[in-house]
């Protein structure tokens, strides 16, 4: 199914995707690449299965031999043992994962026989038994050579499993994307401090960390406070530069007199690729390229910061990866919705009750951060159209 483009953010994504170079590689030890990604195809060094094994737990025999009595059991094969040689009128008691011995065509389940210690007799119809019953035929799921993960996949719970299966001692993975976090903001102190009210505890910086947490292939080499002053940002933003691949800031990104980053942005020589987006919340963003590292201004309300966080910051990172798999975005059906619509792709909170239903959370004031907390993530809602679905769902 096509579903309208929110083009005016794509088309910002690609284009400063487009600026942004990828990060180098390194050789690491198979005992360290989860949560990593991968830098070359993964060729598998062998068939899988490597030869032909038991699906089942049962009795490896030939079709022809087959009489309607009892069998003599010729032996016991199991999964670590080389394969056995089946000798004619008998069946051999085999366990699932176990070669099949040479000679035998099929595996009857053992919950389809009587045994006994030395017979086994056949409780089920012969015709239902084929050639290859019960049998993983050798090189079914992938055969020597071929290629089991492309260049560019993560390492994580799906994949490390083929990794391990055919992977050598070393693998070439992209080093990790190295980012500075950068929170302005005059107002802001740090969590647990004791504030005037015209302060705020910083919000963002923790939420930024927590985002960035999911993926392990990046390094937090700095987060920090950074003043409203120009020569603040423009010293902050220089120092970061000479050892990260991407910053990303929150706050002084709008129109407000104490708004620096733009200014400090391309006072240093960056390229504004995108600034200011058709989108709701996160209206002020602003993307820019220096030297192919990413420089990411986020608006400062926190709402703004969890949500353009996971639309701008995580494809753009993962492009400085060298990843080619981003979180799966599944499209959903809200299951109540409103009348509201406005002409911005709408990015709209929403809680994922036990049962499956994706219900919108009530308020969604760009600085609530109380309904953040209670949020489970945010649909996308194309601009003009009434929050009902399909509609894209990102899960914090
Ligand atoms: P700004 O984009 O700098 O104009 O900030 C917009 C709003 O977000 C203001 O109300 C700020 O106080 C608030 N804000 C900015 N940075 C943070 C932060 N790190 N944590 C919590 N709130 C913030
Ligand atoms: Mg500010």
């Amino acid at each position: 199914m096509d579903l309208p483009q929110t083009s005016s953010v794509n088309a910002a994504l690609e284009k400063l995707s487009s600026k942004l170079a990828v990060v180098g590689t390194e050789r690491i030890a198979i005992d360290r690449v989860q949560g990593r990604i991968l830098a070359e195809d993964l060729l598998a060094d062998r068939d899988s299965p490597a030869l032909d094994v038991s699906a089942m737990d049962g009795y490896a025999l030939r079709l022809a031999e087959l009489l309607d009595g009892p069998i003599l059991v010729q032996t016991t094969t199991a999964a670590g043992m080389g394969p056995a040689e089946l000798r004619a009128g008998h069946a051999i008691r085999i366990f699932t994962g176990a070669p099949v011995p040479v000679g035998a065509e099929c595996v009857v389940r053992r919950e389809d026989t009587k045994e006994s210690a030395s017979e086994v007799e056949i409780a089920i119809s012969k015709d239902s038994l084929r050639a290859g019953q019960n049998i993983r035929r050798q090189g079914e799921n992938s055969h020597c050579g071929s290629v089991v993960l492309r260049a560019g996949s993560r390492i994580d719970a799906a994949t490390i499993g083929a990794v391990a299966s055919f992977g050598s001692r070393e693998l070439n993975v992209r080093r990790k994307v190295r980012v500075v976090v950068l929170n302005t903001g005059d107002e802001l102190a740090q969590p647990g401090d004791e504030v005037a009210a015209w302060q705020i505890r910083d919000s963002n910086g923790p939420t930024l960390q927590a985002w960035l947490s999911t993926m392990p292939w990046v390094d937090v080499v700095v987060r920090r406070r950074v003043d409203d002053s120009l020569a603040g940002v423009r010293t902050a933003l220089r120092s970061s530069l000479e050892d990260c691949d991407a910053i990303v800031l929150t706050g002084g990104v709008s129109m407000g007199d104490t708004d620096f980053v733009p200014a400090a942005i391309s006072e240093l020589g960056g390229e504004t690729i995108f600034h200011r987006l058709p989108i709701r919340p996160g209206k002020p963003v602003l993307g820019a390229a220096l030297n192919g590292k990413l420089l990411l201004g986020l608006p400062g309300n926190p709402v703004s910061v969890a949500v353009t966080s996971r639309v701008f910051g995580t494809p753009l990172l993962s492009q400085l990866a060298g990843c080619h798999s981003e979180p799966a975005r599944p499209l959903v059906e809200l299951s109540q919705i409103d009348d509201k619509r406005i002409d911005l792709t709408w990015y709209r909170l929403v809680q994922v009750d036990a049962d499956g239903q994706v219900r919108l959370v009530a308020s969604q004031g760009s600085g609530d951060v109380v309904s953040l907390s209670h949020s489970h993530g945010f649909v996308e809602i194309v601009p003009g159209t009434l929050a009902r679905g399909p509609v894209r769902l990102t899960l914090w």
